[in-house]
């Protein structure tokens, strides 16, 4: 359906979609409405999971591929690693995603959904502040933020790749953001592009709103 209202440009990305279920990252009374197309709330946390065209988006934003290195900041359901897992699995030329979440109980509930959904090995979920990065698994071929920060977090950009994007909902709380994408170039050079507005939870932490 997606795909036919002309939504989903890249088959990476939509093969990915097809291929996640996206009720099995949702809390249980919410099940019935894992197709809807809007953001759900992630128990009584007060965050949310994005909505599917939110999360088809992303992928296609962040021009994924077998074999990439990935990290991502908020794991949540960890429904949006699932998909990206997804995209850069390929047989021997298989990429890793590591996500940062912040709240203990949303480590527990997307570790469980992910094993659930059986990408466990493809995966790997960490607590702490994803501000930070993961300096002993960097540098990362992709960065993403599915919370909305007020800058791009230095360490992040010193943990991509040359040639690496990071893409992130750019703003303050409250108000529309727009989702960003930088593309390093060199070490200190960044070119920075503005896709789309967006409204994401905020981003906690140390360089967090
Ligand atoms: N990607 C998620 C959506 C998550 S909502 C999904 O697919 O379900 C944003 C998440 O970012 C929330 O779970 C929130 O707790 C987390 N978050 C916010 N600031 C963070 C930080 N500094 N480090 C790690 N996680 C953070």
């Amino acid at each position: 359906m997606y795909k036919n209202r002309g939504l989903v440009k890249d088959e990476i990305a939509f093969k990915s979609f097809n291929e996640v279920p996206r009720e099995l990252f949702l809390p249980k009374n919410y099940v019935s409405s894992a197709y809807s197309d809007h953001p759900l709330p992630l128990m009584d946390t007060g965050q949310t999971i994005s909505a599917p065209h939110m999360t088809i988006m992303i992928l296609e934003y962040l021009e994924l591929k077998p074999g990439l290195r990935v990290l991502e900041v908020g794991a949540g359901s960890g429904y949006q690693a699932a998909l990206i897992a997804a995209a850069i699995k390929n047989g021997e030329n298989t990429g890793h995603i590591y996500s940062i979440e912040i709240v203990p109980k949303l480590v527990d509930f997307a570790r469980r959904n992910i094993r659930n959904a059986g990408y466990e090995d493809l995966i790997t979920v960490l607590e702490g502040d994803g501000t930070l990065g993961l300096p002993e698994e960097a540098p990362f071929d992709r960065i993403i933020l599915t919370a909305a920060g007020p800058t791009l977090p230095p360490p992040l950009l010193e943990q991509l790749k040359i040639e690496g994007t990071l893409v992130m909902p750019l703003g303050r709380p409250g108000l529309f953001q727009t989702m960003t994408r930088f593309r390093k170039i060199s070490e200190d050079e960044v070119l920075r592009e503005v896709l789309t507005s967006v409204a994401f939870v905020p981003l906690r932490g140390k360089y967090g709103s």
